[in-house]
Formats: C-alpha cells, sequence, structure tokens
C-alpha cells in the first residue's frame, strides 16, 4: 500500500515526539494546537486528493523505482509532462487549501538531490545516489512527508560559512566515526517541517574548497534526538486561539513556518548524501531552487484563484460587480494570475533529462517564473483589497456580530446588497484579510518574496544564463554592422 489516508498521515505524526516550543512553552501535542492543527489539514489535503478518482491522474504517478502507483510528492518527474503535471497539482492544491500546504519542498529536494548525487558519484566514485535511492524507495513505500531543508541562520551576510566568526551559523559536520557523522547548526523558515516524518538537509549556498564541512547533505527521521524546534508565529495567528469560525478568515487550513536547531545530531553513514564534495554544492542549490522557483508558479496561482474568487464574491455582496472598473481590476486579476501560471508551465514544458533520468526545468524560466512571483502575487492582493474597501480593516470582531445588545445593530448596519447576509460578508472579507494580510499572507506575499530565494538571487541567475552576446549579434546583423550572410538570395 503505497498511498496513505489523510487519517494514516495524520495519525502517524501524532505519535511523534519532538522538541517543539511555541510562545516560551513546550508544546507536547501540537498536532491538535489550534495553532498548528490548520497546517496539518493542508498536508492532510496532499494525502486526500491523491485517494480521489477525479485526480487521480495529476496527483499520483507510476514510481520508476518501485513501479508502484505513488503520491506525486513523492515521484521523481520522468518527462516535460511530469513536471507539468507537478504545477497543475499545486495549482489544484493552492486552490482548495487558499494556502502553502508545504509538501513541495521535499519533492524538489527529492529531484534535485537525485540527480546531483548521480552526478557526485560519476565524478568522485561515491556511493551517495545508491543511498538516496533507498532512502527515496522508503519515502514511496510509506507515503511519507519529507521537509528539504535548505536556508541556515546565515550570520555575517558578507561573509562565508568558513569565515564567519561562529562556524555553527551554517549546518555542519562536527565530528565523524564508523558510523556516520554528527552535525551542528540551525535550518530557519522551514515550511511544514513538524507536518513530516522526516528531513531531508541540503547545502545553502556555493562552497569554497576549504568548506568541506559546510558541503553536506542527509535525511534523518523528525524524532532524531538532539533536534530542537521553535514554531514561527505568523501575522493574526492567535485568532486561532479565540472561541467562533469567523475571524480567522480560512476555517480549515494555513501554512507553517519553524526554525529547527541541530544539536549535535548523529546522522548514520546510510542517510548521508553528500559529505564534502564542495565542487556540487552550487549544482544542488541551484536546482533545488529551479525547482521551488517553479513550484510557485503552481501552488501561488491556485491561492490567487481562490483570492479572486474572494474578490468577485464581495464585489456582488457589495452591489458593484457590474461596475465596469471593477470588472477590469478582476481581469487584471485574473490577467496577473494566469501570467504566472504561464511561466510556471513554460519552465516544466521546456524542462529536460539530466544524466541521472529524472527531468529538470528549464532553469530560466524557472528564475523568471519566480521573479514574477516576487510582483504579481502584491499586485493582485492591493487590487483585491481596493475591491473589497476599508471596511476589510475596520470590521468589528466576531463577538460584537453576536453580541446580544449591539449584535443586532451591527448587522443591521452591515447589510450590503439586499439579499446578501451580514454574515456572509463578513466571512468573505475575513477571508480576503487572512490572505492579503493574516496568516495566509506569509505564503501568499512574503514566501512569494523570499521563498526559493529573494528576488535578487534570482536576478543574478537571469544575468548568469541570458546569452547577451548572442542578442547582441541579432541586432548587429540587422543593423548592417556585422554581414549577414543568411541574406545570400539576389
Ligand atoms: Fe509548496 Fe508553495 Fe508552500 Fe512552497 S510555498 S511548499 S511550493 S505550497
Ligand atoms: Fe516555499
Amino acid at each position: 500500500m503505497t498511498l496513505k489516508t489523510p487519517q494514516q498521515y495524520i495519525d502517524d505524526i501524532r505519535k511523534m515526539k519532538i522538541d517543539l516550543y511555541m510562545f516560551g512553552e513546550k508544546v507536547e501535542n501540537y498536532v491538535d494546537h489550534p495553532i498548528v492543527r490548520p497546517s496539518v489539514n493542508s498536508m492532510a489535503m496532499t494525502y486526500k486528493l491523491a485517494m480521489d478518482p477525479e485526480h487521480e491522474d495529476i496527483m499520483t504517478a507510476m514510481s520508476n523505482l518501485t513501479g508502484q502507483k505513488v503520491n506525486r510528492f513523492t515521484h521523481l518527474h520522468q518527462s516535460t509532462d511530469d513536471l507539468v503535471k507537478k504545477i497543475k497539482m499545486q495549482r489544484l492544491l493552492g486552490q482548495k487549501t487558499g494556502c502553502c500546504f508545504q509538501r513541495c519542498v521535499g519533492m524538489d529536494a527529492f529531484n534535485a538531490v537525485y540527480n546531483t548525487t548521480f552526478e557526485i558519484d560519476a565524478k568522485h566514485g561515491t556511493k551517495y545516489h545508491e543511498r538516496f535511492v533507498e532512502f527515496l524507495k522508503y519515502v514511496q513505500d510509506n507515503d511519507l512527508a519529507v521537509d528539504g531543508c535548505m536556508t541556515d541562520s546565515r550570520g555575517d551576510r558578507s561573509k562565508s560559512p568558513g569565515e564567519q566568526p561562529d562556524p555553527d551559523a551554517y549546518v555542519h559536520v562536527v565530528d565523524r566515526s564508523k558510523d556516520g557523522i554528527t552535525v551542528r547548526g540551525c535550518k530557519m523558515h522551514q515550511t511544514g517541517l513538524i507536518n513530516s516524518h522526516e528531513i531531508l538537509v541540503m547545502p545553502n549556498n556555493s562552497l569554497k574548497d576549504y568548506e568541506k564541512e559546510w558541503a553536506v547533505s542527509f535525511a534523518v527521521p523528525l524524532d532524531t534526538p538532539g533536534i530542537v524546534f521553535i514554531y514561527g508565529r505568523q501575522s493574526c495567528d492567535t485568532r486561532k486561539l479565540e472561541k467562533g469560525s469567523i475571524d480567522v478568515g480560512n476555517q480549515y487550513f494555513g501554512g507553517q513556518e519553524v526554525m529547527a536547531i541541530f544539536n549535535d545530531v548523529f546522522v548514520p553513514w546510510e542517510r548521508v548524501f553528500m559529505d564534502g564534495e564542495t565542487d556540487f554544492s552550487t549544482m544542488l542549490v541551484e536546482r533545488f531552487a529551479a525547482y521551488h522557483r517553479q513550484s510557485y508558479g503552481g501552488c501561488k496561482v491556485g491561492v490567487g484563484d481562490a483570492l479572486i474568487g474572494a474578490t468577485q464574491a464581495i464585489a456582488d455582496y457589495n452591489g458593484v460587480a457590474r461596475a465596469s472598473h471593477i470588472k477590469d481590476k478582476i481581469v487584471e486579476m485574473c490577467h496577473l494570475n494566469e501570467s504566472l501560471y504561464s511561466c510556471g508551465i513554460a519552465c516544466s514544458a521546456e524542462g529536460r533529462k539530466t544524466a541521472s533520468g529524472n527531468y529538470l526545468v528549464d532553469i530560466l524560466l524557472a528564475n523568471i517564473c519566480k521573479q514574477n512571483v516576487t510582483r504579481f502575487p502584491y499586485e493582485i492582493a492591493r487590487l483585491a483589497q481596493d475591491v473589497a474597501g476599508g471596511i476589510l480593516v475596520t470590521m468589528p470582531s466576531e463577538k460584537d456580530f453576536t453580541h446580544a445588545q449591539i449584535g443586532p445593530m451591527i448587522k443591521k448596519y452591515f447589510i450590503g446588497k439586499s439579499d446578501i447576509s451580514a454574515e456572509k460578508r463578513q466571512r468573505m472579507l475575513r477571508l480576503i484579510e487572512n490572505l492579503t494580510m493574516g496568516t495566509a499572507a506569509v505564503g501568499y506575499l512574503t514566501e512569494s518574496m523570499h521563498g526559493a530565494g529573494s528576488p535578487q538571487a534570482q536576478r543574478i541567475m537571469i544575468s548568469r544564463l541570458i546569452n547577451l552576446t548572442h542578442r547582441k549579434n541579432l541586432a548587429e546583423k540587422l543593423s548592417g554592422i556585422q554581414e549577414n550572410k543568411e541574406v545570400d538570395w539576389q
């Protein structure tokens, strides 16, 4: 059985005994914690949709490793069609959850570690690839959620890992024995980390020859001794602790960002996939980043669909849906959202086979995709707030709406279109608030900016990959500065 039910997934996570802190307190049962649970629900949707015959084609795939049907989140892309289906799967999940559903980071890490370890072994005669294949078979057979961890705490940004006053600013190897390695450091901003069965760590950046201790990739179960987790708080998160169901905006789902401190964590050799190969750290980082920059052309588009739907609904509830400027703003939101989708599809369709056999996206186009993602969701959110009106930030709380004396008065003055209840309007406004400035804005906006690398990281890649000499030659031929031998007819 390679597909888990959502309940089996949640039962697995519930068994985890981890060292987790939130709001200065240790948390024992995090799965049922009201701030965490919406994020568990989002991850559970990746399991739920894979069991739905309607979505089987995009949510599942045949494993090239085991020959079994697996959840696409554990799959190695075998074609450009697989890369396109990945984007469609992410758009679907963004639509269904209205937030970050977290499981993509592992999928992107699997594909990058798979093809990079193949190339490390070919050059260095190491055995990382076959170790990784064994790990991934275990992941596929048990339908595990795995968090790919890349971003270190990074200390002084002007210094590389080996130059930092504190070597722990980047995760690194502090000891080796015949049984394995011991690692120390911290991975920050880890999406969906404590909703995962396993953690797959990768180096953060390019490394110099002498920085071998930092060139490390490995996987460990979430409940490995020595890891301390600290839950990242999000704007408006404590609304999830309040009674009622309206002020949270999104009734069921949420994202999750966690800090993980590795206090001398032991990793057995069979789980080590890179140890000292500084010459491959750039490849691993660039490929993981490219896959994850592609991902945003799917997930953010799905969340954008939900926000466009909420904007259309509130325009209707307010009685302005037929105004031409409102229609035009919603068309603009759709144009921006579909432009992002086009980028996600384009870098997938232009993908190529790697030496290991799995497929890699077109790296230039994946960076173009993510560069647009750093901007368009902000404009889509701005237009949503424009259409929704200032009431988005002045509306009384749910408790006021249900108060015996003032509740009926508030509802009287909260009516927009006469056939729409005050509560419907209230709920839709809270959803827009959640998506554009509440907990979901972490995933829809800030993560669009900084996730998978901040905007400048994409611009560096674009400048590296764009062939400007070729373009200059085109212009010089057209202008007659260079001879154009192609025009050889009379
Ligand atoms: Fe997946 Fe998007 Fe969340 Fe990244 S930000 S884990 S791509 S849903
Ligand atoms: Fe992300």
